[in-house]
């Protein structure tokens, strides 16, 4: 019914083609780009594209792909002053060091502490995807729908799933997220959206939502937690390998 499957956030690094990353042709994916695959929740463009493509396109996939070698993470690594709009942006990406400060700040290796940033970069990013309305609003109700049937889809939508490219090999690694654990301490902040523990009729989905005491959709999701994480999937260094492993990874999500 819709062009796009999957929506991809990256950077707007010119090395990072979105289509290539995930082994598709060009025109093929829907795509957001901008320094370092950032997601601000006062940057209404980045925030009107999630809208579009979890509400009008409703992809079943969201994929955060971060790059190493990054300018944006590198900037941000460095105690000078950008100048604004610039320095604002990257503001961002110095939060998400401190956030991490602890594990960051045991690494001695310069290039290796920036690697990281850009993996956790990319983890944080996805965590704020997913801390937004439309997509827990979303997930509520294609949760109802998987346990009535009426999707066709067993599983909540839409995924999100995060991924570092190597521009200089053309290598995709796939990262290990659990979103369960990430956001358990984050319930009583971030939860938004809840359902009842037993399926409801969709006509009273507006009454089911906010209801007290009930099933967390934010954490107790089992799907949240990335569980296609194997090892012959974590490093994609070809188009066709790509290819294969995406098609792999959305083909049961795919109506
Ligand atoms: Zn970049």
């Amino acid at each position: 019914m819709y062009p796009f499957n999957e929506f991809l956030l990256g950077c707007s690094d010119a090395r990072v083609p979105a289509n290539e990353i995930i082994g598709e042709p060009p025109g093929s994916v829907f795509v957001h780009r901008n320094i370092a695959n950032m997601v601000v929740n006062t940057d209404f463009n980045c925030m009107s594209v999630i809208q579009y493509a979890v509400d009008v396109l409703q992809v079943k996939h969201i994929i955060v792909c971060g790059h190493y070698d990054c300018g944006g993470v590198k900037a941000a690594l460095t105690n000078t002053d950008h100048r604004s709009p610039l320095e604002n942006w990257l503001r961002n990406i110095r939060d998400t060091y401190r956030l991490h400060k602890d594990e960051l700040d045991e690494i001695e290796d310069a290039t290796l502490r920036q690697r990281r940033l850009v993996e956790l970069n990319v983890i944080e990013q996805c965590l704020n995807i997913f801390k937004t309305a439309v997509v827990q609003r979303k997930r509520v109700e294609t949760h109802l729908s998987s346990k009535d049937g009426s999707s066709g889809i067993n599983f909540s939508t839409p995924r999100i799933h995060a991924f570092v490219y190597e521009p200089t090999t053309g290598k995709a690694t796939k990262l290990r997220v659990d979103f369960a654990t990430y956001l358990k301490d984050l319930r009583s902040v971030y939860d938004l959206y809840q359902v009842p523990p037993k399926s409801i009729d969709k006509v009273n989905l507006t009454e089911a939502i906010r209801t007290a005491n009930t099933e967390s959709i934010l954490i107790s999701d089992t799907t949240v937690a990335d569980n296609d994480n194997n090892n012959d999937n974590n490093n994609i260094n070809n188009r066709n390998a790509r290819k294969n492993i995406f098609a792999k990874l959305f083909s049961k999500f795919k109506k």
